[in-house]
């Protein structure tokens, strides 16, 4: 008797997963951050399901899974590493995984923690002036991003990255091909998608000949100047975008200002803020 059930079409993927061979396994960890990039995933819906499907998702807290300890194939590290536990665990993450991504600003260079770098006692003013029992709260004296504790074999950045920057990334090293990261500058994409030039036509101070590309031009598609969260461009002219900005009309502390926020601890932006600083 003929059926009518009909036979769906095995894809080449499908054949390829379906393979006797272990399923890659991979560990999303948190160190010192607000757990935004780890929405990275979350938000990426459909796709993170299919991932699901496809390897094993041995710990991941805010999603579910736990095995802080578990060697796995490809670790996703949030955070900076800004207290003497992190200090530690990031060794073991390390020894743990093939392959070590660091994911946003706060893991890339230190993140809006890293602020308390500049401060002459560390975190010790700080703490001591938002908590009631500071001697609770252990703190290094610097946040610091991952890489200067472990090797890392890839950073994305941005504050947040991006479901595309994270599932590139993935795609690539599983496939173990080396991961490509577009190196351009925030203009050049900016240009790509024809915004209107907000340095240019508005006279904002726009961070965006120095910043890294990846955001999409996403504050100049709405008018506004960027602020450098997916920080400092590979060779980036940070001398000359301070002189434009004075040429705007900031004064030297706010020039030296605009390059220190998110991603004060990577060394441009630092060089940068330091020349601009009004002698005490
Ligand atoms: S980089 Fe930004 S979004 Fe990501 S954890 Fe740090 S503060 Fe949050
Ligand atoms: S335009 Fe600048 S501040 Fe805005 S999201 Fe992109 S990198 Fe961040």
């Amino acid at each position: 008797m003929a059926t009518t059930e009909r036979v769906l079409p095995i894809s080449a993927l499908d054949r390829f997963n379906a393979r006797a061979q272990p399923r890659p396994r991979i560990a999303v960890h948190k160190f010192s951050s607000c757990d935004g990039c780890q929405l990275a995933f979350l938000n990426a819906g459909e796709a993170l399901l299919q991932l699901a499907q496809r390897v094993d998702l041995v710990h991941f807290a805010e999603a579910g899974p736990v095995d802080p300890e578990a060697p796995v194939d490809l670790a996703f590290v949030e955070g900076s590493i800004s207290t003497p536990e992190e200090a530690e665990r990031i060794r073991r993450v390390r020894a743990n995984s093939r392959y070590l991504v660091s994911i946003g600003a706060c893991a890339t260079s230190g993140g809006l923690q890293a602020l308390r770098n500049f401060n002459a006692d560390g975190a010790v003013g700080w703490t001591e002036a938002i908590y009631a029992q500071p001697e609770f709260i252990q703190s290094l004296g610097s946040a610091t991003p991952v890489a200067e504790h472990v090797k890392v074999d890839l950073e994305l950045w941005g504050c947040p990255v991006n479901a595309r920057q994270v599932f590139q990334a993935l795609r690539q090293l599983l496939f173990g091909v080396a991961p490509v990261v577009d190196k351009d500058k925030l203009c050049v994409e900016c240009k790509r998608q024809q915004h209107v030039c907000v340095l240019v036509a508005k006279g904002e101070p726009c961070m965006g000949p120095v910043t890294h590309t990846g955001c999409g031009a996403l504050c100049p598609a709405f008018g506004r100047d960027c602020y450098a969260c997916f920080g400092p461009a590979e060779n980036p002219n940070t001398a000359a975008l301070a002189c434009r900005f004075e040429g705007l009309g900031l004064v030297p502390e706010a020039v030296a200002r605009r390059f220190h926020f998110i991603n004060s601890h990577a060394p441009s932006f630092r060089a940068e803020w330091l020349k601009w600083q009004e002698p005490e």
